[in-house]
């Protein structure tokens, strides 16, 4: 979403650095590239102005305190990584939990803004969390809502009230005020409540909103705002806030490819926290918004903070901790542990995605947007077709055996190779990192990710030398009985 954003800024910062000792006029001309990149990105231009004002005075302030050199670009760079993260809410803040449960959590946002697929993303975020949620259909408006929240309520676990049928049928009031009941006499300890949008805002929309608000006393009411409609998203924000006010917003379609600088600007022009994001249609496109984190992906310093959290996630503790004590242990890194890792590689979601949260992403856009998804599963299918001593050792796999798992996957005999070639280079490099190297860029490499994507290699590096020719056993009998192996 903020692609374009984050590569301007990233070239500016870029220039910065290869400068010697900077000057007055140098830190003038950085606000001024700084304010056209975020004007062309659609942020709010008096948003603009006092952030532009703050990080030309700090930087003035600070200039004659540096040293020349880099550290002086680092230090403007810092001023701007703050006073960023400072526009974008400051620190994260959590959903206030009621004191007597159950907790009311109510969306408010224009039709389409996505508060239906929302609600489902939060109940599950908060199930998983051990909560006891349900969702409560208030939209009766919109054609089909009610069956929307259903269908969400399934496929996460969680129960949907949904005493009306919906289509300009039932009172939404009502509806949610029997759910806290509800909620209550069942033990729920949290109730979201999806409300009925417009397709713009109109008096009608404001005020069954509030009579909801009213009736339902939330302990959060979150606004919810497409990020990809513009400057609209900030008219709309403010239109609810003083319509029905609200305590925190989500931006959602932040996956989309549009100037999203609009909602950049809604934490710093209603005073309210940007409290999570939504950046796809599947359930669990859905992260707590954290201000530091997004500024430092605009900055093009990636967000590696959430890939260690989603890599934790998926790769569970018990997995990791067997292949760390195997690597403690001196043992090799086999393709079953391969196979393991792309496992929970796809349970984090797309490898774009993924790849978008690394330092200096921006600058490989292409390559992110062009990596073939379909890569992996191909991977993943050459390596479950492989009896589990070649996975251990794949040594063996001698011409025969790598047709007999080309043909298993429906593969090349090419594809077999290169995907061993490349794991035997990556295995190697895990052993230089247990001498005492660094972090190597395993699965990474092995999948075929852009050489620049790896950290601390380039694409001349070893690992793209071909392994040495492995000799079959001369003796046929030996031969006829590895291959059975
Ligand atoms: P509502 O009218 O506010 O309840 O909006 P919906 O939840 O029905 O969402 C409207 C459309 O946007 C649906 O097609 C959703 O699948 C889609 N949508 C919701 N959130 C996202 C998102 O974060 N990214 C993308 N790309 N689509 C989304």
């Amino acid at each position: 979403m903020f692609d374009s954003l984050s590569s301007k800024l990233t070239g500016v910062f870029s220039s910065l650095r290869s400068r010697g000792k900077l000057s007055n006029s140098d830190i003038e001309n950085i606000c001024t590239d700084i304010k056209s990149a975020l004007l062309e990105s659609d942020v709010a231009l008096s948003v603009v102005d006092s952030f532009i004002e703050l990080i030309r005075e700090k930087s003035l302030a600070a200039l004659p305190t540096l040293q020349s050199g880099t550290n002086q670009a680092q230090a403007i760079f810092e001023i701007v990584n703050a006073e960023l993260t400072q526009i974008l809410g400051g620190a994260a803040r959590r959903i206030r939990i009621a004191k007597n449960p159950p907790t009311v959590i109510m969306l408010a946002g224009l039709q389409g803004a996505g508060k239906t697929t929302l609600a489902g993303k939060l109940a599950k975020f908060y199930l998983d969390q051990g909560n006891t949620p349900i969702l409560v259909a208030s939209d009766l408006q919109r054609p089909n809502a009610v069956t929307q929240l259903q269908v969400v309520g399934e496929s996460v676990g969680v129960p949907v009230f949904a005493p009306e049928p919906g289509n300009g049928v039932g009172d939404p009031v009502k509806v949610a005020e029997q759910a806290i009941v509800f909620a209550k006499s069942k033990l729920y300890n949290m109730v979201i409540v999806d409300t009925a949008g417009r397709l713009g805002v109109d008096e009608e929309l404001m005020q069954q909103a509030k009579n909801i608000r009213d009736a339902v006393k939330p302990d959060e009411i979150l606004f919810v705002v497409d990020a990809m409609i513009g400057q609209d998203a900030v008219r709309t924000a403010k239109a609810f806030q003083d319509g029905v006010g609200f305590d925190g917003v989500v931006l959602t379609k932040l996956d989309g490819d549009a100037r999203g600088g609009a909602a950049l600007s809604i934490a710093e022009l209603t005073g309210k926290p940007i409290m999570f994001s939504s950046n796809g249609e599947k359930l669990t496109d859905f992260d707590i918004f954290y201000p530091d984190r997004m500024a430092s992906r605009i900055l093009g310093m990636g967000d590696v903070a959430t890939l260690a959290e989603q890599a934790k996630k998926a790769l569970n503790n018990e997995s990791s901790a067997k292949l760390e004590e195997k690597f403690a242990r001196g043992d090799d890194f086999t393709l079953e542990d391969f196979l393991e890792q792309l496992e929970a590689m796809s349970k984090m979601g797309s490898m774009s995605k993924i790849l978008g949260m690394l330092p200096g992403s921006g600058a490989m856009k292409k390559q992110i947007e062009n990596f073939d998804e379909s890569e992996i599963v191909r991977t993943k299918s050459i390596v479950q077709s492989m009896t589990p001593l070649e996975r251990r050792d794949p040594k063996v796999l001698n011409g025969s055996r790598r047709a007999r798992i080309a043909i298993g996957a429906g593969r090349k005999v090419q594809d077999v190779n290169s995907l061993v070639d490349k794991f035997s280079a990556a295995q190697k490099m895990m052993r230089q990192m247990r001498n005492g190297g660094g972090m190597p860029p395993a699965m990474a490499q092995s999948m075929g990710m852009p050489a620049g994507m790896r950290s601390g290699q380039t694409a001349t590096h070893k690992a793209q030398q071909q392994p040495k020719k492995k000799s079959k056993s001369g003796n046929p009998a030996k031969r006829a009985a590895e291959e059975r192996e």
